[in-house]
Parts: structure tokens; C-alpha cells; sequence
């Protein structure tokens, strides 16, 4: 009999897509030691994501990837409703070059093959990491001190047994763990069968320059430009057809016909995909979390699926690592699922909203009946979610210049008469006190003992240090934010709202 062999990590991640290798570079970085496990030995071959936010972005400034990356994108340059006759309904066009509060540009399309493979890249460049391609995970069982998984070569071979004191499953939207778990979805009711086709040009054809939602009472419509020679359409599937009819290269051609001819183009790829709207009902059990596709999934109308994973990895990974330095108490990772779901669960439902909104419009152009409530139509009234309780300070955003509970924006800042930087660069993973002035004398001694336990940092930004203006609105209307390790702004400190009040918040969720 084979005698299983046995190895110890820190975590396991169950799944190499793009949350699970971002997770495995994030977790790497803080030293951990980390076992990553797919049944597939390559990335998934063809794009299913095509565009990631401002947000996202700093997220892999982070990870040491933006200057890479953002070689690897294009600028998303706007988007728009349009009708059948492809009129204009409603909405917005960014100038080229333009950056917006996160310092990077808001929308980014990317290729999502060469993109994965840039974040297994990054996170296989850590000796800590060890990635088990090829290999399928069964379920895990966990104990109160730790989680183990039993692999087994897909094609045959020695099954192996990893140990760790946590488990990450990032095992897509099928997550045969969640299931194990017995773990339900909210679902948000939006279950509809659309033709996805992504195509090569072969040569210039004039096509729009931003995505656009075709409002067509015919079909509904989604095209996106992507990057290089790559578009792609999206057709909803209308009622009684199959998805055998709809994606017959003749037909395909005809879908194609308003946008250009056969010969323009090559076509990379054809597949049905059932969008969903769901987002699980419990996102940890015990010393394993869901992530990425496994916790939510959404129609792609905002372009924030694998955003809001990505999202997950930037909430998790920090709080996991001061857990495992003993700076933090066990029940800090409850709040992964307290700040996390909400807000994934407003992007699925604006996502639902705008899908919901199209057949509106579409319809519209038959009855004459208009919508009423416009807001989540693109450039609407329906803003981005924050967070609402967790590790937060007491506050309101109305005070504070909408800072509370969002990701503060980042300037670009020159301190000390050193070259130009990006903000986070200059704090670096960790909690901050960025002020206008020093601050330093009016910390209580507690605080300054808990500042020094965390690391926290302070920065001192008067207003000529920052070189862009993407903070100053925040700071018009405060004397200072502390910002947490993923940038999310804890609290705010102004008249009503002292510093050590701030810190004694903090200090009382560690
Ligand atoms: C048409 C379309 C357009 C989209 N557009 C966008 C967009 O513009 N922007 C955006 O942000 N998102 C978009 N998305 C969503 C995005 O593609 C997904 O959210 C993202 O790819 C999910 O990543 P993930 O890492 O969570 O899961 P996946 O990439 O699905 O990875 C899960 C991995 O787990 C592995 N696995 C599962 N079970 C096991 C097991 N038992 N053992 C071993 N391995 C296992 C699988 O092999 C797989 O590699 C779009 C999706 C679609 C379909």
C-alpha cells in the first residue's frame, strides 16, 4: 500500500484561478507558507473577465504588479445605453490618459489568460509557495487547530495529504467545497442564457471605441472593445432558442452582421453561459473561507466579478496575518463576511439592475412606456457600496466627506523634497494616520504603545506634499484619516471626532 506523504502549510488554497493565485502572491508576500491546488495544470484558456477597476488596480500596485499590468491594459475610454438604431440613451466618456481616485484609470481591460498567468508568476517567485497543478482536492475536514486535504493526481499517481492552520476555497462558482459545507446562495434572480463570442480582428474595422448595452427590442446586446486586436459581443439568448441554434458559425456571422462582415474577423471563441446572481449565505466555517466566484457570482454587466474576488483576497489576507502574529484576537476574521458580503451583494443586485434596465429600455422603444427609476443606468445616481460596520469607527459618511467605510483615494505625494510616489507606496501594507499637519504629540500613550504593536504609520500630507489632488477633499474636511492596511479609511478624525477617540476605536477591535 502507498504510504500517503504529508506536508504542513500555513494555508491551502483550493482553487489557481485569478482570486486564488492573487491570494497566494498576497499571503507569499507576508512570508507565509502557502500549498495552492488545481486540477488544471494551465490557466483557464480563454477570457471570461475583460476589465478590472481603479481599486483592483491598487490592489496589485500592492503586489508589486501594476507597472506591469497596467503595460498589459487599455484604458477603459467610457461606456453607454444605446437603442435599437444605436442612439445614444445615456452615458459617460472618460478623456485618454485620464486617472481617477485610486490614481489609476477607473476601468483597465486586460486579457485574462496572459493576466493569470502573470499572478501565478508572481506568487510561484516566493519559495514559500508550492503549487499542486493537476491535482484535484477532495473535502477538507478541519479540527479546531488546523484543516487538512487529501490531492490526488488527476491523471493518476500518489495521492498526497496537506496540513495547514487554514483553508482557502477559491474554487470557482461550481465550489464543490461550499456544497460539502452544505453552504446555500442568496440568489438575486437573474438566471438568463447568454452567447458570449470574443473575436480576433484581422484587420482595422471601425467599431466603437467603449462597451455598449444594446437596448435592442429584438435582442439585447453587450459589446466591449477589450485590448489589441480582441472584442467581444454578448447576445442574449431569446425565448424558445437553444444554445445548439444560437452558436452555429452562420449564425453567429448573422449576430455579428451590424457590427461588420465575415472576414473582418476571426473567431476565438463561442460559448452559452447562464448568468447568475447569487452571493453564498455564509462565508467561513470554522478555519475555511470562501472567495472569489465560490461566495458570489454576477452577471458581468458592471465588469465586477472577479473584482469583488479580488476584493475578498485584499479584505482576508491582512486580517488572517496579524491573527497569525498574534496581533489580533481569532474573532477579527468574522468580520471577512460582515464587510464583504454586503458589499458584493450591492454590486450583483446594480449588476441584476442594469440587466433588468436593458429589457426596460428595450421594451420602451416598442410601448412608449419609460422607465422611471434610471439609477443604475451607466452615469445614474446609483453610486459604488461601502462598508457599513466591521473595522470601523463610529461614524457617518455625510460628516466626513464620503470618506468613512470607502477606500480613500491616492495621490501621488513628494515628502521630504524625495521624488514623486504613490501614497500607498509610501505606507506599505499596514494601518495609517495620514494628516495634514503632525499629529504625533496628541497621541495618548495607550495609542502610541498600540501604534507601535500594529506598525502603524503616520504620514503628514500638507497640502503642497501632495502632488495630486485625489485626497484633498478628504482632507478639506478633516484633520487626518486612518486608513487600514487595504486602504479602506477606518475613521476620520475632525472637530467631533478626536484623534485618541479614533485610536481607542482601534485599539479596541485588536
Ligand atoms: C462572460 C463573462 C464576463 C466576465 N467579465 C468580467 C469582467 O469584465 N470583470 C470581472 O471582474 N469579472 C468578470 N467576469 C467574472 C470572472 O471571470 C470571474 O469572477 C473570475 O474568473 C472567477 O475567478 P475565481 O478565481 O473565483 O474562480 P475560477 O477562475 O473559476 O477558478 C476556480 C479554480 O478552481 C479549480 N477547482 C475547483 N474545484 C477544484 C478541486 N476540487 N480541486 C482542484 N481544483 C479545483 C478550477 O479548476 C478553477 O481553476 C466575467 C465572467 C464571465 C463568464
Amino acid at each position: 500500500m502507498a504510504i500517503e506523504q504529508t506536508s504542513r502549510f500555513d494555508a491551502i488554497i483550493v482553487g489557481y484561478g485569478p482570486v486564488g493565485a492573487a491570494a497566494a502572491g498576497m499571503l507569499a508576500q507576508r512570508g507565509w507558507k502557502v500549498a495552492v491546488v488545481d486540477r488544471m495544470t494551465d490557466v483557464y484558456p480563454l477570457p471570461r473577465a475583460v476589465n478590472f477597476d481603479g481599486e483592483i488596480m491598487r490592489v496589485f500596485q500592492e503586489m508589486g504588479l501594476s507597472e506591469e499590468l497596467s503595460r498589459q491594459t487599455e484604458q477603459n475610454l467610457g461606456a453607454e445605453f444605446i437603442d435599437a438604431k444605436g442612439n445614444r440613451i445615456e452615458g459617460f466618456d472618460v478623456p485618454k490618459g485620464a486617472t481617477g481616485a485610486h490614481g489609476w484609470p477607473d476601468g483597465n481591460f486586460f486579457h485574462q489568460p496572459t493576466f493569470e498567468r502573470t499572478l501565478r508568476k508572481h506568487a510561484e517567485s516566493f519559495d514559500g509557495v508550492s503549487a499542486f497543478l493537476g491535482y484535484e482536492a477532495d473535502v477538507p475536514d478541519q479540527t479546531p487547530s488546523g484543516v487538512t486535504v487529501h490531492i490526488e493526481p488527476v491523471d493518476g499517481g500518489e495521492k498526497c495529504t496537506l496540513k495547514a492552520a487554514y483553508l482557502l476555497a477559491a474554487d470557482g462558482a461550481a465550489s464543490p467545497i461550499r456544497k460539502a459545507l452544505g453552504i446555500t446562495f442568496r440568489n438575486l434572480g437573474y438566471d438568463c442564457d447568454w452567447l458570449v463570442i470574443d473575436v480576433l480582428l484581422k484587420h482595422k474595422v471601425d467599431l466603437p471605441l467603449i462597451p455598449q448595452q444594446v437596448c435592442d427590442p429584438a435582442r439585447l446586446a453587450t459589446f466591449v472593445p477589450i485590448v489589441g486586436d480582441r472584442r467581444r459581443w454578448e447576445f442574449r439568448l431569446n425565448e424558445g432558442e437553444t444554445r445548439d441554434e444560437i452558436q452555429e458559425e452562420d449564425k453567429i456571422w448573422e449576430l455579428l452582421s451590424p457590427w461588420m462582415k465575415k472576414g473582418d474577423a476571426e473567431i476565438e471563441r463561442s460559448a452559452v453561459y447562464q448568468f447568475h446572481a447569487a452571493t453564498a449565505e455564509r462565508w467561513r466555517e470554522g478555519r475555511i473561507f470562501l472567495m472569489g466566484d465560490a461566495a458570489h457570482q454576477t452577471p458581468p454587466f458592471l465588469g465586477q466579478g472577479m473584482c469583488a474576488g479580488i476584493r475578498d483576497v485584499a479584505n482576508l489576507i491582512w486580517k488572517l496575518d496579524l491573527v497569525k502574529r498574534g496581533l489580533a484576537p481569532e474573532d477579527l476574521l468574522d468580520t471577512y463576511q460582515e464587510e464583504r458580503e454586503p458589499h458584493a451583494f450591492d454590486l450583483v443586485d446594480h449588476a441584476v439592475a442594469i440587466g433588468k434596465l436593458m429589457e426596460e429600455i428595450a421594451d420602451a422603444q416598442v410601448t412608449g412606456n419609460w422607465p422611471e427609476n434610471m439609477d443604475a443606468i451607466y452615469g445614474g445616481s446609483r453610486g459604488f457600496p461601502r462598508l457599513h460596520s466591521g473595522v470601523l469607527s463610529q461614524g457617518s459618511e455625510e460628516e466626513s466627506g464620503k470618506a468613512f467605510g470607502f477606500v480613500a483615494p491616492q495621490p501621488k505625494v513628494s515628502l521630504h523634497g524625495n521624488p514623486e510616489s504613490r501614497l500607498d507606496d509610501v505606507i506599505g501594507s499596514k494601518f495609517a494616520i495620514v494628516s495634514k499637519s503632525d499629529v504625533s504629540d496628541q497621541i495618548s500613550p495607550e495609542n502610541k504603545a498600540f501604534m507601535e504593536r500594529l506598525d502603524v504609520q503616520q504620514v503628514v500630507l500638507p497640502e503642497e506634499a501632495r502632488t495630486s489632488k485625489e485626497l484633498d477633499l478628504v482632507l478639506g474636511f478633516n484633520e487626518a484619516v486612518i486608513l487600514r492596511p487595504d486602504r479602506y479609511v477606518f475613521g476620520v478624525v475632525n472637530a467631533e471626532r478626536g484623534l485618541n477617540d479614533q485610536l481607542d476605536q482601534l485599539r479596541s477591535k485588536f
